[in-house]
């Protein structure tokens, strides 16, 4: 098999990889390769045509297709080389990509590789909802892909399980286009979208949250033609005599996102059990030298401007790597402690400031987020509200740093 060199090979061509590409070609990397096995650059954006995207970085709002088209110009002024129509098979530790296009399977042998492979939805499958398998059930990515992309309206008459972002964006984009959606229906006691999303998408066009809720069953052969809700308690199970059905003729699920970390796996990248993704540290490197992850493969962004910025430390990241064959270690454990899901990254150098990503348990107000260091304080900081839909973004200076050790991130009052 014919085999190409590379300094950074960059695999999926969504916001993080065109702005992990670009940044690496602008730090000095001369070979750079973005790899997308879609037939255009631009990842789950080019079917968001809703606006939203951009207030951090870009300092308006602006749709899915616009923001992408602004990292592609990027991608294009730095000259870094792309393909499309191109999918990465497998991955090794030595950094040897092996992939598969129209002219044929071929290897890439890279110095430094960035994952940026994004995400898949959870599906009916992942739940088991029990019943038969009528048509009407879809992902809420599947129906954004349908309606946005190929102009094919999925139903009229819809309820939505689960309170992701995409399920209330999607909520109001049904609605728009004429369909009813009867509810969305939330196991949680809390949404798990962005507060802002669930104004906008559901309180503004009357569609009713019923949370502590679930469907336990879908009805209907050929075709969906109803579901079963039930509310559930505080260990989800299902409250006796609450079921009730509510018609329908499609069934939409914005249950979860799975970061696609299939390739990660091959190359014996260390996953973390809380996000799916690569466990790294504040170069974005994973347990695998010189091999970087970013954006939705890493964890699961609420939004897009953060993706980009992430992207672009792991681009430059894999750029100082490909050139140097290694990066300073990272003696200083990060670790999540009271009211915190998770935080990223899980071991820090000190050599720089960093940008901390992390999601708190439960959604509360008036809360503190408070770093310690071998049981002082080093920062601390009040929010008025926390929810695990808003990733909470903290950065520290480098001169806060221990010098080896650990750092605890809390949330408490
Ligand atoms: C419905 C929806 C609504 C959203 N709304 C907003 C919003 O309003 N505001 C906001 O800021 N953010 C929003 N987001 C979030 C934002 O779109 C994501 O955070 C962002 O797209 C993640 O970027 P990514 O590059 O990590 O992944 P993706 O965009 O998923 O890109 C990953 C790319 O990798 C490619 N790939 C995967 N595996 C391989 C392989 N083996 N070989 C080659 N290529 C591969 C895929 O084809 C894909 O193009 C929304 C997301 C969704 C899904």
């Amino acid at each position: 098999m014919h085999t190409t060199e590379v300094d950074v090979a960059v695999i999926g061509g969504g916001p993080a990889g065109l702005a992990a590409v670009t940044s690496a070609k602008n730090a000095g990397a001369e070979r750079v390769l973005l790899i997308e096995r879609d037939e255009r650059l631009g990842g789950i954006l080019n079917q968001c045509i809703h606006d939203g995207f951009g207030t951090k970085v870009l300092g308006e709002s602006i749709t899915g297709p616009e923001y992408a088209q602004i990292y592609i110009d990027k991608l294009q002024e730095a000259k870094a080389d792309f393909c499309l129509n191109t999918m990465v098979l497998d991955l090794t530790p030595e950094k040897v990509l092996t992939v598969c296009s129209a002219e044929g399977m071929r290897r890439i042998k890279a110095g430094a590789v960035v994952l940026a492979m994004g995400c898949r939805e959870r599906t009916r499958g992942a739940l088991g909802i029990p019943g038969p398998r009528p048509a009407g059930v879809y992902t809420a990515g599947v129906v954004q892909n349908y309606m946005n992309l190929r102009n094919i309206m999925v139903g009229r008459q819809v309820v939505i399980l689960g309170s992701g972002d995409i399920g209330l964006i999607m909520a109001r984009r049904l609605t728009l286009e004429g369909a009813k959606v009867e509810c969305v229906a939330e196991i949680l006691p809390y949404p798990s979208g962005l507060a802002r999303n669930v104004v906008q998408c559901l309180e503004d066009f009357g569609i009713p949250l019923y949370l502590s809720t679930t469907v336990t069953r879908i009805h209907g052969t050929g075709r969906v033609k109803g579901v079963t809700l039930a509310q559930v308690g505080p260990k989800w199970g299902v409250k006796s005599g609450s079921q009730r059905f509510v018609e329908c003729d499609t069934l939409m699920l914005s249950v979860g996102l799975i970061p696609e970390n299939e390739l990660s796996k091959k190359a014996g990248v260390a996953l973390s059990p809380v996000t799916g993704g690569a466990i790294v540290d504040d170069w974005f490197q994973t347990s695998v030298p010189g091999i970087f992850s970013c954006g939705n493969v890493l964890h699961v962004h609420d939004v897009v401007d953060y993706v980009t910025l992430e992207a672009e430390a792991a681009g430059r990241s894999a750029a100082r790597y490909a050139a140097a064959g290694s990066l300073p270690s990272s003696p200083i454990k990060v670790k999540p402690g009271q009211g915190v899901r998770y935080v990223l990254p899980y071991q820090i150098s000190g050599e720089d400031a960093v940008e901390f990503s992390l999601r708190a348990l439960a959604p509360e107000k008036d809360r503190h987020v408070v770093f310690r260091s071998n049981g002082q304080v080093i920062r601390k900081m009040r929010e008025l509200m926390v929810a695990p839909a808003q990733m909470i973004r903290v950065k520290l200076r480098a001169d806060r740093f221990p010098k080896e050790g650990e750092i605890t991130v809390e949330v408490t009052e």
